[in-house]
């Protein structure tokens, strides 16, 4: 891929302050004024707004603290547009309910987010009408058997949790597209280091809560499209976001646009250092899936889609054989050497690590953990960037070898 998301989003970084600050103001109105009464009806017809003559109307809808976000989200994806949410989830069950109505049909890949796949699984069903066929998102063949004329949509995480399994996004765009839906990408794992849009994908969501966020302080999302897309998300009559109201606070939008400058380099080094772990545990013998080995089956198949220079993300999961090896493990480092936090979620600057199977996956039954390939004693490790690689290597080692696992 040649799509520099660095470049991009610096091109779109000039928004200066009200008195020239360096940095954006911040817009904390919930309600906007017209000039003459005249603007007002035509703001809700939707002659005009933010991109039409700049009128804004209120805070639920579009403000323009969260617009500026809106913009550098859609620069770093290379979309037209883009709008940020209060949460990764709600971006998620917004963009699939604008596309949806009761009686309509996704295809779901099975290894997704806990949370994704307890509303596609139950929510959905029951509270929409949409019902969810779930499928091994690198079995094209099933993907495409599970397409009917009712399918809107195909979703997928572009690098998925816990197991690493890699999308093949331009193909399974063209099996949407052929189809007449959409592809839907949860983006969280790899923003930076892939661009899903750049290679096909209609709708980009993100927990920024994660990587973009990187301080694990705020849970926040984002919708990148195109920008008919996100006009209809926040439609006065039947916007889900507009409707629905998962808004984000201008001041946490303002908190998140001081982030992104830094996320390129924050995704080098989460990977860099990812790497050089999966690398060394590999050459103990370990079981260990990380999408930048060789050894990982879709390595060569990210190696075509990244962009240049970010590697291949933070995360790596070890498969320790047994829950009872992997909580002496976590344990282990947390107490002994204060490395390593057990702690649910990722993309933090400091390293996180749960067993995925009895926690951020536990929504999922024993047979469906089978399927996504989620085994007992699977350690997630979301790895951080303090202290040094070295250090922090010796301590993982010395933890492994405490618990007799090398
Ligand atoms: C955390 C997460 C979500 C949900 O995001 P929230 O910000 O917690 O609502 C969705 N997808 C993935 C891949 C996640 O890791």
């Amino acid at each position: 891929m040649s799509f520099d998301p660095i470049r991009s989003l610096s091109k779109v970084r000039h928004e200066f302050g009200e008195h020239g600050g360096v940095n954006m103001s911040i817009e904390t109105s919930t309600t906007f004024t017209v000039l003459a009464a005249e603007t007002m009806p035509e703001i809700f017809m939707g002659e005009k707004g933010p991109d039409q003559g700049g009128c804004f109307l209120y805070g639920r809808h579009f403000n323009p603290t969260v617009y500026v976000l809106g913009r550098y989200l859609a620069a770093i994806e290379g979309t037209e547009s883009g709008y940020a949410t209060s949460s990764g989830i709600s971006a998620i069950a917004c963009s699939v309910m604008q596309l949806c109505s009761p009686g309509d049909e996704i295809v779901a890949s099975n290894a997704i987010y806990g949370g994704t796949f307890a509303l596609f699984k139950e929510f959905f069903p029951i509270k929409a009408g949409i019902t969810v066929r779930f499928v091994d998102i690198s079995n094209l063949d099933e993907v495409k058997a599970a397409i009917t004329d009712k399918t809107r949509a195909i979703y997928t995480e572009s690098i998925s949790n816990p197991t690493m399994v890699v999308a093949d996004i331009p193909k399974l765009a063209t099996i949407a597209h052929d189809a007449g839906a959409k592809l839907i990408v949860d983006n969280t794992f790899s923003p930076m280091l892939l661009s899903p849009a750049q290679l096909g994908a209609d709708i980009v969501v993100h927990s920024m809560t994660k990587f973009m966020g990187g301080g694990s302080d705020i849970i926040a999302g984002a919708v990148c499209a195109s920008k008919e897309f996100i006009m209809e998300l926040m439609d006065l009559h039947t916007g889900a976001v507009m409707l629905l109201g998962p808004t984000m606070d201008p001041r946490v939008a303002f908190d998140l646009s001081l982030r992104l400058p830094h996320l390129g380099l924050r995704m080098q080094e989460h990977s860099r250092r990812a790497q050089f772990f999966a690398e060394k545990l590999e050459s103990l013998g370990l079981d260990v899936l990380y999408p930048g080995l060789a050894s990982h089956r879709h390595h060569a198949l990210l190696s075509s889609l990244t962009n240049k220079g970010f590697g291949y993300g933070g995360l790596f999961a070890l498969d320790l054989g047994t829950t009872d090896r992997a909580f002496a493990f976590m344990n282990d480092l947390q107490r002994n050497e204060g490395f390593g936090m057990l702690a649910v979620s990722l993309g933090y600057f400091d390293t996180l690590m749960s067993c995925s199977a009895s926690s951020t996956s536990s929504e999922l039954s024993e047979e469906e953990l089978q399927e996504a390939g989620i085994a007992p004693g699977l350690v997630r490790v979301s790895l951080g960037y303090t202290g040094t690689l070295e250090d922090r290597w010796d301590q993982f080692e010395r933890a492994l070898k405490r618990v007799k696992l090398i």
